[in-house]
């Protein structure tokens, strides 16, 4: 397969465009963004972490019945993916207090929820992705009921494989953002899942193994990428 023109530089992938119909290489660079892009700096190694990761958490899904962009990975940090219409809302599934929903309830971080929470926010830079509700997203036309119902069903069902993954190898999944997109009619689960998406705490020690560690500078930023992808138990 060769890689053509790039479509699209974002924050975190270049995604190019191929010789094969409907299919786009991403590839992965150590950038990393916060607070809407007002802070940067490098994870040096990220691509490569997230790529693999990514692709190592989208086999297993697609195992478990969940559809994905998932065709192959070509190297350390590039991946050839099915090329989706990207529905524009981040999906967003929380087990544990934290971030944006802590400081919003007035509530202290590592409470666990009694069950599961699902919110959408508009993917909207310039209007700092608002969170919005299933409502909002039928009425300005960016997903039908249909879709969204999938799409929900798919992002719990993602909770449930992953929690019980994780758990696994000895993490915890406090809350995770995901991307779907469509693709001949179906909606499938795109973009990536990686410590740049997720919010990953150690089981028993409660220590933070995801970007939380760069946006509130913590320190040991490479080495709680690295610990992740060590317990991948992938290479
Ligand atoms: P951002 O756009 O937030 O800066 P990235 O740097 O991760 O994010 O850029 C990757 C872009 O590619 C995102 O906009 C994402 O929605 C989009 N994308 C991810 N997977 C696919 C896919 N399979 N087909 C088309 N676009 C995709
Ligand atoms: N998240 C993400 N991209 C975003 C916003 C959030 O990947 O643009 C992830 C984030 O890493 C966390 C989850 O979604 O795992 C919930 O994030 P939250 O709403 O608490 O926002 P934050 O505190 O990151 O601003």
């Amino acid at each position: 397969m060769k890689k053509l023109d790039m479509l699209y530089e974002g924050k975190a992938k270049r995604v190019y465009n191929t010789d094969v119909e409907d299919v786009l290489i991403v590839d992965y660079k150590d950038d990393a963004t916060a607070f809407n892009g007002l802070k940067k700096g490098t994870i040096v190694g990220k691509g490569v972490i997230n790529n693999k990761m990514s692709n190592h958490v989208f086999r297993l899904l697609e195992k478990e019945g969940v559809p994905t962009h998932y065709i192959e990975e070509l190297s350390d940090r590039e991946t050839a993916v099915k090329k989706v219409a990207i529905v524009p809302l981040e999906v967003i599934v929380r087990n544990v207090s934290a971030g944006s929903f802590a400081k919003k309830l007035g509530m202290e971080e590592g409470i666990r929820f009694i069950a599961p929470t699902l919110e959408f926010s508009y993917k909207d830079d310039a209007l700092g992705d608002p969170m919005i509700n299933d409502y909002y997203a039928i009425a300005i036309g960016v997903a039908t009921r249909e879709e969204i119902d999938i799409i929900s069903k798919y992002a719990f069902k993602v909770n449930d494989v992953l929690c019980k993954y994780f758990a696994g190898i000895g993490i915890e999944l406090i809350d995770y953002k995901i991307e779907f997109g469509r693709y001949k009619g179906q909606i499938i689960l795109a973009d990536e899942i990686s410590p740049d998406t997720c919010r990953l705490w150690d089981i028993v020690t409660h220590e933070k193994l995801d970007k939380d560690r760069f946006r509130r500078d913590l320190g040991n930023v490479e080495d709680a990428y690295q610990e992740v992808f060590k317990r991948l138990g992938i290479n």
